[in-house]
């Protein structure tokens, strides 16, 4: 952390983005401008996916234009587009309720548990209690990046024969050979930790399930002839994006170990405070954002102290799908739960350029 700026007045920003400089990126281009190859799983696209596959450990992996696409397209493979229910939490990013509704399904609000800010397997049950049909799909949502409980996960599907898909859009890097037949939908946004612009990736043990899907990004065409054997579209990521993917690829364990001595500097200085991080930050997980669950009382105090000590933050989820007008009507448990809970995840600045003086700043301000 450097200790030389002076930043002391200036306003802390809650996130500053970084992909790769156009130096880095230079060599993948030539190479694109050797192959002539711009699109189509491309080489590029192809060494890209065959990285992501190394980098997380899992033996499919299917390349999407963004996160949502990812999500809309694994549930689409999984509910075999017939529509019906699916159960996820309201307390989410709103990227997963419109990849929900796109995929054909109708949302189901549920709640989510207070320590883990992630659906379970429990609530899950509970909320099967109130439907008269079985729902066509679970979406779990891992929590800023945290990694669901995958076995617990895997024995509800078996148990109950609903596919559960999982919306990790925030978790690349902290799935690492965890990833089973159960897709896992990760987002390459630029504010992600593996930032391309726009991207995503579904990823999968079932060989026969990535096939499928990384055809339905590329209008269905199964093997060589242009004949559409299953719906899809076009979700697919062009060579420029993975040009860009490669080189955020080299850059990518730096960055990691950068951003754990980040946490590690606002888990010290957290020790005796009331505000606490997501279980398993920093020591278990990292990703790009951070977050810290106040006490309800203490909120709006702490939510003045930084704007007077000029400090940004971010309630990156909002405070529920359930408020957004889109999503009014839609169908839910009581979210009495989400409705407290959402107020006091408050998260804050987290990027490569903070220094030791900028997190002094930001942790005086938390009860
Ligand atoms: C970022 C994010 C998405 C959307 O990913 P995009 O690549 O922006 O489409 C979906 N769900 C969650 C939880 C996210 O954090």
């Amino acid at each position: 952390m450097s200790q030389v700026s002076d930043r002391s007045g200036a306003p802390i920003k809650v996130l500053v983005p970084k992909l790769p400089t156009a130096s880095a990126i230079a060599p993948y281009l030539a190479r694109i401008d050797a192959s002539r190859i711009y699109s189509n799983y491309g080489p590029l696209s192809r060494e890209f996916s065959a990285s992501l596959s190394k980098l997380t450990g899992a033996a499919g992996v299917t390349l999407t234009c963004n996160g949502t696409a990812a999500i809309e397209l694994a549930l689409r493979a999984k509910s075999c587009s017939k529509g019906g229910i699916c159960i996820m939490p309201a307390f989410t990013f709103i990227a997963s309720t419109h990849a929900v509704c796109n995929a054909g399904l109708t949302p189901f609000l549920v709640e989510v548990d207070p320590d883990t800010l992630m659906v379970t397997p429990e609530i899950a049950e509970a909320a099967l209690q109130q439907l008269d049909t079985l729902p066509a799909a679970v979406l779990v949502v891992s929590a800023f990046g945290a990694p669901p409980d995958f076995d617990d996960w895997m024995a509800f599907e078996v148990k109950h024969g609903i596919p559960v898909v999982f919306d990790a859009a925030a978790a690349v890097t902290s799935v690492f050979d965890r990833v089973g037949a159960q897709p896992v939908c990760v987002s390459l946004h630029a504010t992600k930790v593996l930032g391309i612009g726009e991207g995503g990736a579904i990823l999968s043990a079932d060989a026969d399930f990535t096939e499928s899907t990384t055809a339905m990004t590329g209008f269905g065409f199964l093997g060589s002839e242009r004949l559409s054997a299953i719906r899809g579209g076009n979700y697919r990521i062009s060579e420029y994006a993975a040009a860009v993917g490669l080189a955020a690829l080299e850059a990518l364990p730096t960055r990691l170990d950068r951003l754990r001595l980040l946490i590690d500097a606002y888990a010290t200085r957290l020790k005796n405070k009331e505000a606490r991080l997501q279980p398993g930050a920093g020591d278990e997980w990292v990703t790009m954002t951070l977050n810290v669950v106040l006490p309800e009382k203490s909120v709006a105090s702490t939510l003045d102290k930084l704007a007077a000590a000029g400090v940004e933050w971010r309630r990156w989820w909002g405070l529920g799908c359930h408020r957004h007008p889109a999503f009014a009507d839609v169908p839910r448990t009581d979210l009495s739960a989400t409705n407290s809970l959402a107020k006091c995840v408050i998260g804050l600045p987290f990027h490569e350029d903070l220094s030791e003086a900028d997190i002094d700043r930001v942790v005086a301000c938390l009860p």
